[in-house]
């Protein structure tokens, strides 16, 4: 069977980001939990209309659909952890510059109150899912999301995601998410990814 939808490489080796995620998360959440959802979206579209259709037309054509829910979750899955691999960096984090830091300034009256906001976010979006910074209308707000749901289908444009399934954090803070979130924005957060994407979203 042909794989029409890759899993993408990791943009940095799997032990750069410890010790805030370890290998061994690494391993384990890229390898086995997003490489997953790629080989079941694989084998759900096989054979159907969407076989050979890119991975945003592939969840666009499904969301919403009851009877498409596998394929939608596996779809959105598989995008919403590539965007946040690339969400982050080693030696990431601080402060964003040029016209990243005047939205951030100008959308939640500063950096620490778009921390604070974002950490919240992620603490409370209750059982699996995602806290987002997205840019919608000129404007950037945090959004969580459940599960697979992610923000493409609401029609914002993601700039930074944050995974909280329990499979992101659960080998290395076990029940701290609250610690894990903060780690991720102090030190991993890739501001030059969320740069390109603003400059995209226009
Ligand atoms: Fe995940």
């Amino acid at each position: 069977m042909t794989h029409h939808i890759e899993l993408p490489p990791l943009p940095y080796a799997q032990d750069a980001l410890a010790p805030v995620i370890s290998a061994e998360t690494m391993s384990f959440h890229y390898g086995k939990h997003h490489k997953a959802y790629v080989d079941n979206l694989n084998k759900l579209v096989a054979g159907t209309e969407l076989a050979d259709a890119p991975l945003e037309k592939v969840i666009a054509a499904v969301a919403g659909k009851a009877d498409k829910v596998g394929i939608f979750n596996n779809a959105a899955q598989t995008w919403n952890h590539t965007f946040f691999w690339n969400s982050l960096k080693p030696g990431g984090g601080g402060a964003p510059s040029g016209a990243m830091a005047t939205a951030i300034d100008a959308s939640f009256g500063g950096l620490e109150n778009f921390r604070k906001e974002l950490s919240n976010a992620a603490m409370t979006q209750f059982g699996s899912g995602w806290a987002w910074l997205v840019a919608e209308q000129g404007k950037l707000r945090v959004a969580k999301t459940g599960n697979a749901e992610t923000p493409l289908t609401s029609g914002a444009t993601p700039i930074l995601t944050i995974d909280v399934w329990e499979h992101a954090y659960y080998l290395d803070y076990q029940n701290r998410r609250a610690d894990f979130v903060a780690a991720v924005i102090d030190k991993l957060l890739n501001w030059e990814f969320a740069s390109a994407n603003l400059a995209r979203a226009g």
